[in-house]
């Protein structure tokens, strides 16, 4: 499973077991570079990986954010000779979550290697991917591999607060950085059991849910809380948040969400063909399931009151909304304010982005498909709508095909380790990834 078939294209031989002790190393010694978010601090990072690619004689630019010397991006290219188009770009984010010490079995930023995995934040979001796609970038060089398109490793601050120091940034000041006709990110992986059944899985991250972040704030009067009157602003806010609670909103199952029922179904993962019926079952039984097909609603944040004695003139609740892909924001706004149906409750928007989905029939779509396949025998690949956002919205919004693929295969025990505690990615895994990626890219520039 982890050896490419004798039918790869042909080119250099590589020596795997090295590269794998190789990127085994450069994990270990990645995560141990601070930058958790906040604050960041990424050009620890991009000085790290400024040394490699020194050492390697690979120039690259770095960009400095609104003045501040510790948040830079940095940016390698490989020229092509353009014969199959514009750039692939292998985005990978330098920043990392916080952690909660006590809850860790490790040191979070130790990058312990033991019991065949690489330990500590940022192993599996994304520092284990950024190495990956920094050895498909080196072996380029090393062995002089022909490109027919230019070959681009961006390593990007600031992903997990919002980007603003990022590829938005990138985005405003520099958008020819972000010309390009591929990039491969994360936001799509493999897992060794889907919906409960054993198989092989990899999911091809094609579309985002919408983030729309919204404040809501109840105004009232103050008052003595001996005399209760109408206007507390607290009460205004609970009921606002009831009815919301209480609004029942439509499945709205997205193209790219009946595609993947589909295919799980052709792979004899589900057995009933995903009518709107058995796609409403698996919103019922799976939260991720049913957050995938809706506009979701999670209560964040309940602020109100000063003392145990005085009612509140005004009350705030912070609501994060996901709106299923391509659903107008204005729209979702205008049925917020009809369920609230009260003026006396403002709501402001602090956050929201919407984005078209990539499409499914591209050439790389194709490459990433054969090649998972070829390195893992009865893998099944169906494309994925995420919950969550990454910066490949930035680069949907501008038109540019942006897949969500880091290609290993994660089981139970490996899950919900990302962001949460005693992350790790195993070396086998690290190996895999860097095979099938080397492949997909030598099958969509060479
Ligand atoms: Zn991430």
């Amino acid at each position: 499973m982890t050896e490419p078939a004798p039918d790869a294209p042909a080119g250099p031989s590589i020596n795997w077991d090295a590269w794998t002790e190789q990127a085994t190393a450069w994990l270990s010694d990645y995560i141990q570079v601070d930058t958790v978010n906040p604050p960041g601090n990424e050009t620890r990072a991009v000085e790290w990986l400024g040394r490699i690619l020194d050492a390697e004689g690979i120039p690259y630019e770095t960009y400095t954010p609104m003045g501040d010397a510790s948040r830079q991006t940095l940016v390698a290219r490989l020229p092509g000779d353009g014969s199959r188009g514009k750039a692939l770009i292998l985005l990978n984010h330098t920043d990392v979550v916080p952690f909660e010490r006590e809850f860790w079995t490790v040191e979070p930023l130790g990058g312990e290697v033991r019991d065949g995995y690489v330990w500590g934040r940022g192993a599996q979001d994304m520092k284990g991917m950024g190495i990956m796609e920094l050895v498909t970038f080196l072996l380029h060089k090393r062995h002089n591999l022909p490109l027919k398109r230019d070959l681009v490793f961006m390593a990007v601050a600031d992903e997990e607060a919002g980007s603003a120091f990022g590829v938005e940034f990138l985005d405003r000041d520099h958008p020819e950085l972000l010309d390009c006709e591929y990039v491969i990110n994360e936001g799509g992986g493999g897992a060794t059991e889907i919906l409960g059944k054993q198989r092989n899985t990899f999911n091809i991250g094609v579309s985002e849910k919408g983030p729309l972040w919204l404040t809501l704030r109840a105004h009232g009067r103050p008052g003595h809380g001996s005399v209760p009157h109408d206007e507390n602003a607290a009460d205004r806010l609970v009921r606002a948040l009831q009815r919301i609670q209480d609004w029942e909103r439509p499945l709205q199952p997205a193209p790219e969400v009946r595609e993947y029922f589909q295919q799980l179904f052709e792979a004899g993962i589900i057995e009933r063909q995903p009518t709107d019926e058995v796609l409403a079952e698996f919103a019922e039984n799976n939260p991720r399931m049913r957050s995938v097909q809706m506009n979701s609603i999670s209560l964040t944040t309940l602020n109100a009151g000063v003392k145990h004695n005085v009612i509140p003139a005004t009350a705030e609740a912070t609501l994060d909304v996901r709106l299923v892909p391509g659903y107008d924001t204005e729209e979702f706004l205008r049925e917020l304010a009809q369920v609230i149906d009260d003026n006396q409750v403002e709501v402001e928007q602090v956050f929201a982005s919407s984005t078209p989905p990539s499409r499914l029939d591209t050439e790389l779509y194709e490459v990433m498909t054969r090649e998972a396949k070829r390195a893992v025998e009865d893998a099944v690949v169906v494309p994925g709508v995420s919950t969550g956002f990454t910066d490949s919205r930035v680069f949907r919004r501008r038109g540019v095909t942006a897949y969500g693929f880091v290609p290993t295969l994660t089981g139970p025990q490996d899950q919900g380790r990302v962001h949460g505690n005693d992350e790790r990615l195993s070396i086998e895994n690290l190996r895999l990834g860097m095979q099938i990626l080397h492949q997909t890219v030598r099958g969509i520039c060479g």
